[in-house]
């Protein structure tokens, strides 16, 4: 490959007869801030993280975004991507791609394979491989983007059986700095398919993906909602049971603070509840017997679980679907311990005032813990669990927010791993140091050579950015 170097653009804003010149090779429209549409074109999940690039290319094809690529390059803009905006980063000073007018889903039932392109939605995927019989390994939420998550390694509701997202690609389609559309697999350029599974958007524009499908059609699965005054006593049992269940049974436990809308049905609403979030692949009558001593905890506000069609999996966690301004951070968690829980109680409990809307705990081990073949960049077989905690409100808020969640994380100390999961990774742990902190050592060396050798000037920097060795 031959990097190119970059001019350094000097901060003039672009005219409208510079922007003429990308257009003209674009089928997608490109558009400049105060031009009508920029904001419709710009709009993203979090709330919290404006969008206002110096460009904004809306890439309909994988050449619109090869243009869009070359043209960063000749201005020497950084690049930023937004398929959905649930992880985006303010992308001022950069030309940024959006890529929800790509939204093919091909499913090839035979092989149990899908390709997508890169703005599709979970839920497509779903949906699509449903009408076969089969399941991808999407996320809790059916409006996440299907290719940064994977890119991110992907923790399924299902994950605990068959591993991470990453585990099962077997293609990807990227365009990187220098302009060219390559086709990475295990045998073509192995070094970048082993980055790309784990290393996220650091290496290119992924225009499409292909992975793994699996027979999966129905699952036993749903919420256990409990009152927040006894949030205690469900995490310590949640955390007891999660020793003993089989690899086909992937769960959460969350405590939710539940705002007073006609949306939340009416035991939650307003209120603080703790939500046990399961998913089984196995019989109803197996999966009863199993959660049987999470049911006998305490009285449920609303027991949701049961037999369902894979296509509602999205229900399980029911996450907000419409955009929301929210601040997120996460740990990793070695152990779940009763003195864990009563930390956790003593920060976020009933009456402790936390701005918390969401606090989670996921579980791990299971396939999360095997090694894939070939191997990729995703290695969490030190934690046992993912905690990821979310507040919602405006930018008045924010501080507030990062002060409490900088002491809520560093509470959880004795328990973390010190590394963190790179999908659940909030906005302010984005930046070097954090980045580098997620990974092993070893891991974030191999990541960081890989990346100089693909993006040496560091075009792809609005991300959670590996800094080129
Ligand atoms: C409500 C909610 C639920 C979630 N649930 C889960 C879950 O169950 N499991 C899990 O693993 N994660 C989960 N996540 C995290 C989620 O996977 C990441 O936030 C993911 O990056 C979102 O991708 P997106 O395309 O939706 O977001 P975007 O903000 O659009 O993209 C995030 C970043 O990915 C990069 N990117 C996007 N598209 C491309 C591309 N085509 N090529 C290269 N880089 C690209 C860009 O750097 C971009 O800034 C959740 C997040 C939220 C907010």
């Amino acid at each position: 490959m031959h990097p190119i170097h970059h001019p350094t653009h000097n901060g003039a804003p672009i005219t409208e007869d510079v922007a003429a010149r990308l257009a003209a090779q674009t089928v997608g429209p490109v558009l400049l801030p105060g031009n009508e549409g920029y904001d419709v074109e710009c709009a993203s999940y979090n709330l919290a993280i404006p969008q206002q690039p110096a460009i904004v290319v809306g890439a309909v094809n994988a050449a619109d975004v090869q243009a869009a690529v070359r043209f960063a390059a000749e201005q020497g803009l950084p690049v930023a991507v937004l398929a959905t905006g649930h992880s985006a980063l303010p992308s001022a000073g950069a030309l940024l791609i959006t890529t929800r007018r790509m939204d093919a889903v091909d499913i090839d039932a035979e092989a149990r394979t899908a390709r997508i392109e890169a703005g599709v939605r979970w839920q497509q995927v779903v949906d699509a491989a449903a009408k076969h019989g089969l399941a991808p390994l999407n996320g809790a939420a059916p409006t996440v983007g299907a290719v940064s998550y994977t890119l991110g390694g992907g923790l399924s509701p299902i994950g605990r059986t068959f591993g991470f997202a990453a585990d099962h690609v077997h293609l990807i389609e990227l365009v990187t700095a220098d302009g060219e559309l390559r086709t990475v697999t295990a045998t073509n350029e192995p070094e970048l398919f082993w980055a790309l599974r784990g290393g996220k958007g650091n290496f290119g524009v992924v225009t499409a993906l292909e992975f793994a499908l699996f027979p999966v059609s129905q699952i036993y699965g749903g919420g256990l909602f409990f009152p927040g005054e006894q949030a205690a006593e469900v995490l310590k049992a949640w955390g007891r049971w999660t020793a003993g269940v089989p690899d086909e049974l992937t769960s959460s436990v969350a405590l939710l603070q539940l705002p007073p809308v006609p949306e939340v049905p009416e035991p939650l609403r307003g209120r603080l509840v703790a939500h046990v979030r399961i998913a089984y692949l196995g019989t109803a009558e197996e999966g009863e017997r199993l959660i049987a001593p999470l049911r006998a905890v305490a009285p449920t506000l609303i027991d949701s679980v049961t037999e369902m069609p894979y296509t509602a999996v999205g229900s399980i966690h029911a996450d907000p679907p419409t955009p929301i301004p929210f601040v997120d951070r996460s740990a990793l968690l070695r152990e779940f311990t009763p003195e864990l829980v009563d930390t956790i109680i003593a920060e976020a409990g009933p009456g402790t005032g936390s701005p918390l809307t969401v606090l989670e705990i996921r579980h791990l081990g299971g396939a999360f813990d095997r090694r894939p073949e070939p191997t990729n960049a995703i290695d969490l077989r030190d934690a046992a669990f993912t905690f990821y905690a979310v507040a919602i409100g405006g930018p008045d808020q924010a501080a507030a927010f990062q002060d409490y969640l900088t002491h809520l994380i560093q509470a959880l100390q004795p328990w973390s791993t010190g590394r963190r999961f790179i999908n659940l990774m909030g906005a302010s742990d984005a930046n070097a140091e954090g980045v580098a902190a997620a990974y092993p050592p070893e891991t974030y060396e191999r990541l960081a050579a890989i990346k100089r050798s693909y993006d040496p000037t560091n075009t792809f920097r609005v991300n959670h950015n590996i800094t080129p060795a």
